[in-house]
């Protein structure tokens, strides 16, 4: 028997050694909140939803109190996508987020619709590759940087941040990205996915074998490389990578910031040029121009407003760069006033006052319709609507965004690594239309925020355990309830964490 199995494993190292058997059915790309939640679903923990808490959308509630023995991974749950019209694309991310946090938008926090139930009989072997630490970019930001999202929005499948924090009220506040970073730092090993996660792997090269497998190749953190072979890959590999000016004069230039931290570490440099008679950390509305030359602050989003606000805070002029005209500045002021309530967040309402010209400072300046051009010692050259504009500068804040970094590892049709991502295109089941054993959710397909792409990698999840399960079907509404395929007999993996129970939907164990 034992020489059998050993005859048994030599074989096997061999066909793996030739390509032809799998080390693992998946490997996610990215360990941030899309890499992990999609590890979540995968390793069996199942939302269902609960119709003693129902749902405020009558139709929601109706077509999923008659399937509520199914969980939502093995429910058909295209019926959402008619209802949602023009937003279909991103469907499953907006029913997921309806579902754990029903009225929200409404300013009503309503218990969530779902319970969670751990089935890890059901599990679907996989691993999670990750170049930074459980968290992804969360594990990268300004730790002071005050998340923009509510706790409670930042939930991830099964244990949300309310829970880990102990404290309910935490799930209505914004928290410190620190707070953020540590809460998906100990997810893995608080919903038992801990042994799945490999964190400071990164992937190099992503390969087909001529027996249709994937091979990805990378190194740890220490150098050794790896090779794993899979039949499905989800890249979950996030905006990673800074995206730049890509003008004359950028390259090298160390007066130009794109992150918080490297603002920060500029500061105390530019501190020291500032006029003595204004107070360095004084409040905005009480401090004076100053002297020196501004900082430039290039860009229309979040992190410019976070940027401006900084640097105001600090006594310093700003000059605000941004691409858009009057008109696209309005509408992107109402879309983000929808978004941003003035009682929670004061602060980005004064801004984006400030950006429309509807309120003026004695710190801050705006050029609309302008394009940085390039970059001289201390001056930058804008392009405007009345032509080039000469702009001195002490240190421009570059907060133009950030792209996937995964650059060169994708393989193209003639088998060369691509340049870009762009060689596939990621439909609305989130599947390459040109491998579908190649997924991509979170960040980088689009769904940025968590709330959002946690529906996204449940949809990633649900199309991979029915394939798993030899391809059998999701169950529509209007079959009967026998239809339902919770596993008799499942048994909780031995080392598992203990799940909490299911008040406030937290995870539970039903099998
Ligand atoms: C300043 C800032 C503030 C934000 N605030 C909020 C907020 O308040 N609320 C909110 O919902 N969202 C916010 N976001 C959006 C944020 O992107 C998402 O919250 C979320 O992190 C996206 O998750 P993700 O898993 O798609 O990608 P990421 O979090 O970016 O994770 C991607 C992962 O992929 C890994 N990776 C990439 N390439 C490779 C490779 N080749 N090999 C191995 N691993 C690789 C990375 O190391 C990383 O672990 C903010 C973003 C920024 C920049």
């Amino acid at each position: 028997m034992n020489f059998l199995c050993r005859r048994g494993a030599a074989a096997d190292a061999a066909r793996r050694q030739l390509g032809l058997v799998p080390d693992t059915e998946v490997v996610v790309i990215g360990n941030g909140p899309a890499g992990l939640a999609v590890s979540a679903f995968l390793s069996g923990i199942h939302p269902y939803y609960d119709s003693l808490r129902g749902h405020p959308d009558d139709e929601v509630h109706r077509r999923l109190t008659r399937l509520e023995q199914s969980s939502l991974i093995d429910q058909d749950l295209s019926w959402y996508e008619q209802k949602m019209m023009e937003q279909a694309d991103r469907a499953m991310g907006y029913l997921y987020d309806t579902l754990a946090r029903p009225s929200i938008d409404a300013g009503i926090h309503r218990p969530s619709s779902l319970r969670w139930a751990a089935n890890p009989c059901r599990a679907v072997p996989h691993v999670v590759l990750g170049a930074t630490e459980p968290g992804g970019s969360w594990s990268t930001h300004d730790p002071e940087m005050v998340a923009v999202s509510v706790g409670g929005l930042l939930d991830l499948p099964g244990y949300p941040m309310a829970a880990w924090m102990e404290d309910p009220k935490s799930a209505r506040e914004r928290q410190p990205a620190s707070v953020v970073a540590a809460y998906m730092r100990e997810y893995p090993q608080r919903v038992g996915i801990s042994g799945r996660v490999r964190s400071g792997t990164t992937v190099t090269r992503l390969e087909k074998t001529p027996s249709g497998l994937w091979r990805v190749s990378g190194v740890y953190s220490s150098g050794r490389p790896f090779t794993l072979l899979t039949r499905r890959v989800v890249l979950a590999t996030g905006l990673m990578q800074q995206r730049m000016l890509e003008v004359e004069g950028e390259t090298g230039n160390d007066c130009i910031v794109y992150t918080m931290q490297q603002l920060k570490q500029k500061m105390g440099e530019i501190t020291t040029f500032q006029d003595p008679t204004v107070p360095s950390s004084s409040s905005a509305s009480s401090a004076a121009p100053t002297a020196t030359k501004p900082v430039i602050v290039v860009g229309d989003g979040i992190s410019a407003a976070d940027t401006v606000l900084f640097c105001m805070e600090r006594g310093l002029r700003v000059v605000h760069v941004m691409r858009k005209n009057e008109h696209e500045l309005r509408r992107l002021a109402q879309r983000l006033r929808s978004r941003f309530s003035v009682s929670l967040y004061p602060e980005y309402y004064n801004v984006f006052e400030l950006m429309q010209g509807r309120q003026s400072h004695p710190l801050y300046e705006r050029r609309v319709s302008a394009h940085v051009q390039k970059i001289e010692e201390g001056l930058v050259v804008l392009r405007t609507r009345t032509g080039m504009k000469e702009e001195p500068f002490s240190l421009l804040a570059a907060c133009i965004g950030q792209r996937t970094t995964f650059e060169g590892v994708l393989p193209e049709e003639g088998g060369e690594p691509s340049s870009s991502r762009s060689s596939h295109s990621f439909g609305r089941d989130y599947r390459s239309e040109e491998d579908g054993s190649l997924f991509c959710v979170g960040s980088a397909v689009g769904d940025h925020y968590v709330r959002f792409l946690v529906g996204g990698a449940m949809h990633v999840a649900q199309q991979i355990v029915a394939e798993h399960e030899n391809g059998r079907n999701l169950v529509v509404d209007g079959q009967e309830e026998g239809d339902t395929v919770i596993e008799e007999g499942d048994t909780v993996i031995a080392g598992q964490e203990p799940f909490l129970d299911a008040d406030d939907g937290l995870l539970e164990i039903s099998c």
